[in-house]
């Protein structure tokens, strides 16, 4: 590495791939090639690449739990930690039979460039076991998660490493982590995970945080297309904590949610769905689908000729095999990494506005930092002032963002990258390779 600040090198076109190689769609491995494009477009050494490209430090442990019927069951389960070179690292806990190294590999390296991107002092973490919750029962679910937390409790702490809520955990996840960690410790430690409830050291804003900042984004990306939301097509896939939530705001906001879906389908109705109906069905019913609507399949959802598509479930969603049938103006990410690279060269192409997920859903891990901030003080922030922090970071990260896509003549996924692969680069450079 060297000490000199590096002149801008502008990267040789994209060759495209041929057609008939299936397109890769191992997550650490596309998330790899994002980072490789923002590392020509900066002129990165090979070794700064691999420190980087690679994390810090990855913990796989078994997590024996014993069953409500008497038996015991192990899963397995992973917390991988990217980069702390801007302070403690920052992640979410995901529950998923899908979860794999690679994806929680990916994920930490995506929370390292969103903590950039709105330039907060946190590295990225990513944790995750490989696991149906849904399979099990809440004492189940606590047993499980209170020994996982015990498992990786020696790579976390408030000032290393700060797991949050991802998909199929919450709030009630949360706070089992940190009275487990506090038990150990003999004293509570409120900042050693966010995204709690209220009563134990939770900020307010958080629950809607990741959608609030994902509607600030597209408010953003709207105004520059001189899009009125009033009156706008949405449509949003996956109606989880960052989905629905988006709905709302959008609803909100005067546009039409005219299709929403979760892992057994999907709803449409083109006059516009009633979003409080869609909360109270899917807390009463367990899904949308059980709303009155056309039902739509997850796939036809994504192709709908809408204003705003919000991917809102998990990665790999938008591939090479269904881009070009993809008709929204604007393809908000409020999950992570749903666009594979080959798709969003595609997207780019025609001229679809992609709000990368390291900004689009960006506003989780903001009021995160913002809750880590109010426990270490002990002292909470009356909503108006996590929102007004909230909707500030995000606009400003937008015009940042931006910024930098117009310097580098690329699409905002790059821009975003750019811009935080160079503030990670610059933390690391400095500090020094120890020892
Ligand atoms: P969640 O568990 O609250 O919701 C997930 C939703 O996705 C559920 O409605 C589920 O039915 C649906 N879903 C799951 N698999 C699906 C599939 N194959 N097809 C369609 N729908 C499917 O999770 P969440 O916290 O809202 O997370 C969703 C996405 O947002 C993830 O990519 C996550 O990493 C990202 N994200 C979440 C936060 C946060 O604060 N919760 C922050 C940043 C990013």
């Amino acid at each position: 590495m060297s000490a000199k600040p590096r002149p801008a090198i502008r990267p040789a076109p994209r060759p495209a791939p041929p057609p008939s190689t299936p397109e890769d769609l191992n997550p650490f491995r596309f998330a790899r090639r994002q980072f490789e494009r923002a590392a020509d477009h900066l002129g990165l050494d090979p070794g700064t690449r691999e420190v980087l490209g690679n994390p810090k430090r990855q913990l796989i442990v078994s997590i024996p739990v014993k069953m409500d019927d008497g038996s015991i069951r192990c899963f397995q389960g992973y917390r991988v930690q990217h980069s702390i070179a801007r302070g403690p690292s920052k992640g979410g806990i995901r529950y998923h039979p899908g979860v794999t190294l690679d994806e929680v590999k990916a994920l930490a390296m995506w929370m390292t460039w969103k903590c950039a991107v709105v330039n907060i002092p946190f590295g990225g973490a990513k944790g995750g076991i490989t696991v149906d919750p849904k399979a099990l029962s809440l004492a189940e679910n606590e047993r499980m998660t209170r020994r996982f937390t015990s498992e990786i409790s020696i790579i976390l702490g408030a000032d290393r490493d700060i797991p949050a809520p991802d998909v199929y955990t919450n709030s009630q996840t949360m706070a089992w982590m940190m009275d487990t960690f506090s038990m150990t410790k003999g004293y509570s430690t409120l900042g050693v995970v966010t995204g709690k409830p209220l009563s134990v050291g939770g900020s307010a804003g958080r629950n809607e945080a990741t959608a609030e900042g994902c509607f600030v984004a597209i408010e953003e990306a709207a105004k520059r297309m001189s899009l009125s939301l009033k009156g706008a097509t949405a449509a949003v896939h996956g109606f989880g904590n960052a989905g629905s939530f988006a709905a709302k705001f959008l609803d909100e906001a005067g546009a039409r949610i005219v299709a929403v879906s979760d892992t057994q389908g999907g709803v449409y109705d083109k006059k516009g769905l009633s979003v409080s109906n869609l909360f109270a069905t899917k807390e009463k019913k367990g899904t949308v689908t059980a709303v009155k609507g056309d039902a739509i399949s997850n796939e036809e959802l994504l192709e709908l000729p809408v204003d705003i598509l919000v991917p809102a479930a998990l990665e790999g969603v938008i591939t090479r095999a269904n881009a070009s049938r993809i008709k929204a103006k604007i393809v908000a990410e409020a999950a992570n990494g749903p666009t594979t690279p080959d798709a969003d060269d595609v997207l780019h192409k025609k001229g679809i506005v992609v709000i990368p997920d390291i900004l689009a859903n960006a506003g989780g891990v903001t009021v995160s930092y913002f809750e880590w901030v109010q426990d270490l003080y002990s002292f909470f922030w009356e909503p108006d002032m996590v929102r007004t922090h909230l909707q500030r970071t995000i606009r400003r990260s937008y015009a940042d963002v931006e910024a930098m896509a117009r310097k580098h003549d690329t699409d905002l996924r790059t821009g975003a990258l750019v811009l935080a692969v160079n503030r990670v680069e610059e933390a690391t450079r400095i500090r020094g390779i120890f020892p």
